[in-house]
């Protein structure tokens, strides 16, 4: 009989080893709709013992994860996809309830979290060693890639079904037991994932899930234990520094996908159309609250009035309102919270000059809803330039040769995503090789994709997730120098 996740039966206490269970201090939190603030459930706060549990949980059920094989564990992962792809609208829907964003968004993040256990399920059978003669002749040397061991996998709340399985699958993929720790702002999402995942043969202990309320704590003692030999972390660049540390004490293996700052760069020769359509893409998914959102819109001079007004006619025109209604396109920020600092970063970038073309101003509830907002003349030195925005903002600089608009790109320690529309092939390929950043779009506004390796550079973090390099991410390379 599937887990259902209907309201009454939400998945809300700990998975450790198979089981659901309380806390053992018997401490909850509750999770909360953006759309009207109502509460939806409670969910059990894993306390530090409880995530000591979860790794020595994971710790004794890798070996036997580890050494079943791959065509089984490729076999394990296709199910999941499966079970996931035919719950796709009840996970959207619980996406929507506690994240707020709009009902497409959830269920293309839907359909793109699935991806994760197709991709890396037909990744498990071409995990490759390689064998060759030492150069001096006296062995052969064998290299094997094994996996990494037990994985602390820690996600943030605006991609609660994707960030999940971004990792979970790579690391199921390599033959590592893993220990999440979902958002406390949308842990029912994570839980319903387990309860997925149980169904579709996933042994007792290999994936456990350990929400908290503290985060802090509960992350840091999983990140001491012995057990633990690879700590995978999406979210701030300010939390991902910290956990840094924290890794160092225990020498852990890190991937790091942190914040990011994305340039948007409109040349003068693009096709107007696709690039309005690109940015609202870019900006819009989610939201705005995505970390490969377009932050800072760079157009040049000859173009950008005319840019400016489309973008916000296109703009002014997305309904919002709660993602239950299938017709909204925005749909609420995370809390309330989030909507003040739109509101504060609008003041701001205004006081320092910006003018509003459209949106600017929250309409007081109920819900954490923000509008969506065009800035111009936002100029180097406004400080909503200087930030990553999480929301519906578009502020708009303008920038007249090539190598001005690179240098504006380029103005950010952050490095994850970038943007460039332009007609000319060989100005597109220039600008993509010249930013600083992990990722480029080129004449598009979409670029995840599972097969693609995701990732950053600079303050945006490190190493890849998706692709053939995600797999990399939970292996470990074994030498072993033979005669025969
Ligand atoms: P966050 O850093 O506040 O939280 C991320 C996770 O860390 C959550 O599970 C949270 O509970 C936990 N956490 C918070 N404080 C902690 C602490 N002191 N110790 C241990 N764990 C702690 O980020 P968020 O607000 O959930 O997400 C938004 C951020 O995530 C943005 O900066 C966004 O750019 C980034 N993000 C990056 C990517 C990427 O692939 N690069 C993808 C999505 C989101």
């Amino acid at each position: 009989m599937p887990h259902s996740f209907a309201p009454a039966n939400l998945a809300h206490q700990l998975f450790i080893g198979g089981a659901w269970r309380d806390a053992s201090d018997g401490s909850v939190f509750e999770v909360r709709d953006p759309a009207n603030g109502e509460v939806i459930t409670q969910v059990a706060s894993a306390s530090t013992e409880d995530a000591i549990a979860a790794v020595e949980a994971a710790e004794s059920a890798g070996p036997q994860w580890a050494s079943i094989a791959p065509r089984e564990r490729a076999t394990v992962l296709l199910r999941a996809f499966s079970a996931m792809t035919a719950r796709s609208d009840e996970l959207a829907e619980l996406i929507v309830r506690e994240n707020g964003k709009s009902w497409a968004d959830a269920a293309s993040e839907v359909a793109y979290a699935a991806e994760f256990f197709r991709w890396y399920a037909e990744g498990v059978p071409r995990i490759a060693g390689h064998v060759q003669i030492a150069p001096g002749g006296d062995k052969r040397i064998m290299v094997l890639q094994q996996p990494i061991g037990t994985a602390v996998l820690v996600t943030p709340w605006n991609f609660p079904a994707a960030m999940a399985t971004r990792k979970i699958a790579p690391a199921l993929a390599a033959g590592c037991p893993v220990v999440l720790k979902p958002a406390s702002d949308t842990p029912l999402t994570a839980l319903a994932i387990a309860a997925l995942l149980a169904e579709a043969g996933v042994p007792d202990g290999v994936v456990n899930v350990v929400p908290a309320r503290r985060s802090g704590p509960v992350v840091a003692a999983m990140i001491a234990h012995p057990a633990t030999r690879k700590l995978s972390f999406t979210g701030s660049t300010e939390v991902g520094r910290s956990l840094l540390h924290g890794a160092a004490d225990n020498i852990l293996s890190v991937s790091m996908e942190l914040g990011g700052n994305a340039p948007l760069l409109v040349f003068d020769d693009a096709d107007l159309g696709s690039a309005v359509e690109g940015a609202v893409i870019a900006k819009m998914r989610n939201g705005g609250q995505s970390c490969i959102a377009a932050n800072r819109l760079i157009v040049q001079a000859g173009i950008y009035t005319e840019f400016a007004e489309r973008l916000a006619a296109a703009m002014e025109q997305m309904p919002i309102g709660p993602g239950m209604d299938r017709q909204m396109q925005v749909g609420a920020m995370i809390n309330e919270a989030a909507v003040d600092e739109m509101a504060d970063l609008v003041t701001q970038s205004v006081d320092a000059g910006a003018h509003i073309v459209t949106g600017g101003k929250a309409d007081g509830g109920p819900g954490a809803f923000y509008p969506p907002t065009v800035l111009t003349d936002v100029e180097p030195g406004n400080p909503i330039l200087d930030r990553e925005i999480f929301g519906p903002i578009a502020p708009l600089t303008k920038f007249d040769t090539e190598e001005q608009g690179i240098a504006l790109a380029n103005a950010t320690p952050f490095g994850l995503a970038s943007y460039v529309f332009t007609a000319d092939l060989s100005r597109a390929l220039r600008v993509a090789e010249a930013l600083d950043a992990g990722m480029v779009g080129i004449n598009r506004g979409l670029i995840s994709d599972p097969a693609a390796p995701f990732g950053g550079v600079k303050h945006s973090g490190l190493g890849r997730e998706g692709g053939s390099e995600g797999i990399h991410e939970f292996l470990e390379t074994k030498y072993i120098a033979v005669d025969w």
